[in-house]
């Protein structure tokens, strides 16, 4: 299976990916999880990114395309992957057609987990996640059993330097701009579905995994 995760940040990607992968097992590609995994461990790939993701801006397409058509083409995607936060722009989209292609592959869904502005605010505000594994809670909404460590590996937990109110209006404006034009094109090739990203986790999951268990009847 061939996912695409869209939506917002903060519309719950990481979240809803964690399931998936959980219950489909096919690798989730993060972009975002490759970058913060990239300066946590000073790579020349980390250097390139942290000064556009410290203010909230999109790393530049050529460094983003090229980390995604490396993973795309390591073995374990060969029975599918899930691709959470790319492509973000037009560009992106169009070299991934191209990976596609080359690979002979093509999509099955594009999930578009939809989630109003305010509510996105709150959710990126009081999130906190996992350094070690990249699981997502949050303060309210999805708090860890044990306050302040990871239900899953018991690390501490922390809050994202690019989630603090003053980027996170830069980064919902960035994206905000860039999403539309990216739906428009999926939902012309009729991959798009869209998933309400306002009901509670596993409600949201169960609307996600009924459109996948829709591929199997
Ligand atoms: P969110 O959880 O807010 O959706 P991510 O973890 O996906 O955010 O991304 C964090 C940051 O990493 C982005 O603000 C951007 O700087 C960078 N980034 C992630 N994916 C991409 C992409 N596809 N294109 C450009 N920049 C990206
Ligand atoms: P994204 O990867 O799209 O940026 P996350 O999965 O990290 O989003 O979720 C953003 C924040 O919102 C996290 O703190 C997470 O615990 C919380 N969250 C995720 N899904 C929901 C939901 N359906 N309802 C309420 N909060 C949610």
């Amino acid at each position: 299976m061939n996912l695409i995760l869209m939506g917002l940040p903060g519309a719950g990607k990481g979240t809803q990916a964690e399931k998936i992968v959980e219950k489909y097992h096919i690798p989730h590609i993060s972009t975002g999880d490759m970058f913060r995994a990239a300066i946590k461990n000073g790579t020349e790939l980390g250097m390139k990114a942290k000064s556009f993701m410290d203010e909230g801006a999109l790393v530049p397409d050529e460094v983003t395309v090229g980390i995604v058509r490396e993973r795309l083409s390591e073995d374990d995607c060969k029975e599918g992957f899930l691709l959470d936060g790319f492509p973000r722009t037009p560009a992106q989209a169009s070299a991934l057609e191209e990976m596609l292609d080359d690979l002979g592959r093509r999509l099955d869904h594009v999930l578009y987990i939809k989630v109003p502005k305010d509510d996105l605010f709150k959710r990126l505000t009081g999130r906190w996640i996992c350094p070690d594994c990249g699981a997502a809670y949050h303060e309210i909404y999805n708090p860890p059993k044990t306050e302040g460590k990871c239900d899953k590996d018991g690390s501490d937990l922390i809050q994202r330097e690019d989630d603090k109110p003053e980027t996170v209006d830069k980064r919902l404006e960035v994206n905000l701009e860039q999403a539309k034009p990216l739906v428009d094109f999926y939902e012309e090739k009729g991959y798009l579905r869209n998933v309400d990203g306002q009901q509670d986790i596993d409600q949201v999951f169960a609307d996600v995994d009924s459109i996948l268990q829709g591929d199997r009847t």
